[in-house]
């Protein structure tokens, strides 16, 4: 009896492995074929200065349209592509299509103030001696001004790694600016920030989204902004959803925002639309004076 059932929780197990493996492989496989067939699309999230609403950049956030399953989540398929290297192929891309599009978007509106845009990089990215290049190429190819890239990377990927730190030095030196996302999420040192040669911090989301019941979740955002601003770095608070985290994110210090209070991730004609609606907005609000 002990035995029978020991044995059907095995059948299931590697059923259930086998099954999970498979879909894998799977996904690997048309990962590799993706990128041929033009599958990968980048939307964009605005990046909102606290005080006055306007958009002073946005974060590139990668989708896989896949033919049957529709848009795909980067957190289905980002994780894999670092394992098994594939990441290198589809972040090269989307740099290439970040860059190209906030170039379109700068020559558009020649008359307005700028708008960046962040790029992710992963850890492994960051590991590839190739990246400087690829950035220089990218920039060089699409005519954007080296200063409106940010590039997006997190702690675990620069934590203790000497080939990371370098790459990033060479980033600073062509006149890209860096920023350490997913803030106060990773087991890193607190050293990390004077070596790391960042220009902003983007506090993790998961602390904004309690920060108006829990107090501990407010005295790390007001820790973390106070040092933002002792080492001149920007800060940025992540998936801000409501008007109170808003308002109190900005009371801590923090001097921009992302969330879906002033956009999900949209595709790139959504941009332009948004710019307007803040434009507008902010100048209500200075007309009105508050
Ligand atoms: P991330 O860089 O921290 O990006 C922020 C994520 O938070 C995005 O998820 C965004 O849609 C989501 N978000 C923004 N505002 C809110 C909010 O108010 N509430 C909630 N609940 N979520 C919000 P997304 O697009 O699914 O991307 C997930 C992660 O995938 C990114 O996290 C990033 O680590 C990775 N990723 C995305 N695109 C790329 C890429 O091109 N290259 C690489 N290497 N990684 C990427
Ligand atoms: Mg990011
Ligand atoms: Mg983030
Ligand atoms: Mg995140």
């Amino acid at each position: 009896e002990a035995k029978r059932r020991g044995k059907g929780i095995w059948v299931t197990y590697t059923d259930e492995m086998g099954a999970r493996i498979s879909a894998e492989a799977v996904l690997i496989r048309e990962m590799g074929q993706a990128l041929d067939e033009d599958q990968f699309v980048l939307h964009y999230q605005p990046i909102v200065r606290l005080c006055d609403g306007a958009i002073s950049g946005v974060e590139a956030l990668i989708r896989w349209n896949h033919p049957e399953r529709g848009l795909v989540s980067p957190l289905e398929f980002i994780p894999v592509a670092e394992r098994t290297g594939q990441i290198v192929d589809i972040g090269r891309w989307a740099l290439r299509e970040a860059c190209r599009q906030a170039a379109a978007w700068l020559a558009a509106a020649p008359h307005r103030v700028p708008i960046y845009v962040g790029v992710n990089v992963a850890g492994r990215q960051l590991r590839d001696p190739d990246l400087v290049t690829d950035v220089a190429t990218a920039l060089a190819v699409t005519g954007l001004p080296a200063a409106l890239l940010v590039i997006e990377v997190t702690e675990t990927a620069v934590l203790d790694d000497e080939q990371s730190h370098a790459t990033m030095e060479a980033l600073r030196d062509l006149g890209v600016r860096l920023a350490l996302d997913d803030f106060g999420t990773a087991a890193s040192s607190l050293g990390l920030l004077l070596t790391c040669p960042v220009n902003s911090l983007k506090l993790d989301r998961s602390f904004v989204e309690s920060i108006n019941t829990v107090s501990r979740q407010a005295a790390v955002a007001t820790a973390v902004s106070q040092m933002a601003a002792a080492l001149e770095f920007a800060s940025v608070a992540e998936g801000i959803e409501t008007a109170e985290q808003a308002e109190l994110l900005r009371g801590l210090g923090y001097q921009y925002g992302q969330g879906y209070l002033y956009s999900r991730p949209v595709p790139p004609d959504g941009i332009s639309v948004l710019r307007s609606v803040a434009d507008l907005e902010s100048g209500v609000l200075l007309e009105t004076g508050r």
